[in-house]
C-alpha cells in the first residue's frame, strides 16, 4: 500500500501494526545474547552491547565505538535503548527530585530520588496506579492500573543515573546507591517483571546494585513473599499499619484475604532473616486510629521473635484524605515504647512533601486533572 492510498483510519491501523523496536533495557544478558544471535552476531557482541548500556549508560548505538559501523546500523534497525519520557520534573527544597514519567502508551507514573548523607535512594513505581485501595494512600484512589514492564522498571533507575551523572556505573562517587520499590503500585502483583528487572539491576557486570541495597515494600501478598525471598533475596518491608485484623481490614483491605496470622507466619520464614538482615515493618501514624501506647505494645508482641526494624511514617496528607497525622508527642511516645523493647524505630522524616513526593502521595497528575474535570 502506498502512502497516498492510506486513509486516516488505515493509517491508524498501520501504525498500531508496525512492529515495535525492542528496547534493550528490558533484557537480561542471556536474552540480549539470544536476540543478537538471531541476527547472526556472535556472543561477544552481546557482552559489548550490554556493557555500553549498563556500565556506560549509552543510548545511541553510534556511540558504541568498539563495534563496527555496519553492525551498529544493524542494531539500530532492530532495537532501541530508551528511558521513559519525562512529563515533569520537580525538585523539593530538601533535594528530593520527583519525575512524572510518561510511558510509551501515554500512561504516567512517578519516580523519586531521595539524597541522604550516606546514600542516595531511588524510589520506583511498579504499576500505574494500584488495584488495592488502602484507605490512607493516594495511589489507591487511582483507577487506571497496569503493570510496568521490565524496561519501564529499569528505565526509572537509568533516568535517575543520567540525571545524577552516575556513569560509568559502579564508580565510587556514585550518588545512586539504593533502590526501594515503594512508589506507586503493589510490586508483588507485578512479581514477574519486578523480579526480572531487579536481576538486571543486581547484575555485577551491569550497574551492580546489591540485593542488600534493594528493598521491596508490600502490603502483604503472602504467596509471593516467600518467592521473592528465595529468588531475589532483597530486603523486605511490610506495610503493617495495624495490629488487629479488624483495623487492618479497614486500612489495608488485602488483609481480608491474607490476615495478620498468615502474614506474620510468612514473614517469620522469610529466607535470610537475621539480626543483620531484618524485616522492616512500615507503620503509618494516623491520629487517633492506630497510634496509642496499647497499639505500640501490641505491635511488639505481634512481631516477637522476628528480626525487625520498625519504620514509623507520619501520615502524609493528600487532597481529600480522611486522616490526620498523629501529633508529634504521640509519635514520640509510640517510638520510645518500641525502642525500649529493643527495636530500632526511626521515624521516617517526610521527604519532598512540598512536591507531593512523600510516601503515599504519589499519583500521576494527569489522573488528578481528570478527577478535577469530573466535578
Ligand atoms: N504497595 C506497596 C508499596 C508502595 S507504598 C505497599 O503498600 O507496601 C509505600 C509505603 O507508603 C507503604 O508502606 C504505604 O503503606 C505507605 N503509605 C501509603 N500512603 C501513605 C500516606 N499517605 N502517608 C504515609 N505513608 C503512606
Ligand atoms: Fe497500593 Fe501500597 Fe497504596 Fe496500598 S499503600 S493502595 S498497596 S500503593
Amino acid at each position: 500500500m502506498t502512502s497516498q492510498a492510506l486513509g486516516r483510519s488505515d493509517l491508524k491501523g498501520t501504525i498500531a501494526e508496525l512492529p515495535k523496536l525492542i528496547n534493550l533495557t528490558g533484557l537480561s544478558l542471556a536474552e540480549l545474547t539470544e536476540v543478537l544471535i538471531e541476527l547472526g552476531l556472535p556472543k561477544f557482541r552481546a557482552k559489548q552491547v550490554w556493557s555500553w548500556i549498563w556500565r556506560h549508560g549509552v543510548t545511541d548505538f553510534q556511540d558504541m565505538n568498539n563495534i563496527a559501523k555496519p553492525i551498529r546500523e544493524l542494531l539500530a534497525k532492530h532495537f532501541i535503548i530508551t528511558r521513559p519520557a519525562i512529563s515533569r520534573r520537580q525538585q523539593s527544597s530538601d533535594g528530593t527530585i520527583k519525575w512524572l514519567i510518561r510511558l510509551a502508551d501515554g500512561q504516567e507514573a512517578e519516580t523519586v530520588y531521595i539524597p541522604e548523607d550516606d546514600r542516595g535512594t531511588v524510589c520506583i513505581s511498579s504499576q500505574v496506579g494500584c488495584t488495592l485501595t488502602c484507605s490512607f494512600c493516594h495511589t489507591g484512589t487511582q483507577r487506571l492500573v497496569r503493570n510496568l514492564t521490565v524496561d519501564e522498571l529499569c528505565g526509572q533507575i537509568l533516568l535517575v543515573m543520567d540525571e545524577l551523572g552516575d556513569w560509568p556505573a559502579g564508580n565510587p562517587t556514585r550518588r545512586l546507591t539504593n533502590v526501594v520499590l515503594m512508589g506507586m503500585g503493589e510490586p508483588l502483583f507485578n512479581y514477574e517483571y519486578v523480579a526480572q528487572a531487579m536481576k538486571i539491576v543486581m547484575s555485577g557486570d551491569g550497574i551492580g546494585i546489591s540485593k542488600r541495597r534493594i528493598t521491596l515494600s508490600t502490603s502483604g501478598i503472602v504467596p509471593e513473599i516467600a518467592r521473592c525471598g528465595e529468588e531475589l533475596g532483597v530486603n523486605l518491608a511490610i506495610s503493617l499499619h495495624a495490629v488487629s485484623d479488624t483495623l487492618r481490614n479497614e486500612l489495608v483491605p488485602i488483609n481480608k484475604k491474607y490476615n495478620l496470622e498468615l502474614l506474620l507466619d510468612t514473614v517469620r520464614n522469610y529466607p535470610g532473616l537475621s539480626n543483620a538482615r531484618r524485616v522492616t515493618w512500615e507503620y503509618v501514624m494516623l491520629d487517633g486510629i492506630n497510634d496509642s501506647p496499647e497499639d505500640a505494645k501490641a505491635l511488639i508482641k505481634l512481631i516477637n521473635g522476628i528480626p525487625s526494624k520498625i519504620n514509623l511514617i507520619p501520615f502524609n496528607p493528600w487532597p481529600g484524605s480522611i486522616y490526620q497525622t498523629s501529633k508529634p508527642e504521640k509519635i514520640e511516645a509510640f517510638a520510645s515504647i518500641v525502642l525500649r523493647a529493643g527495636y530500632a524505630s526511626p521515624v521516617r522524616t517526610p521527604r519532598g512533601s512540598d512536591i507531593l513526593a512523600a510516601c503515599g502521595q504519589l499519583k500521576s497528575d494527569s489522573v488528578r486533572l481528570r478527577a478535577r474535570e469530573r466535578v
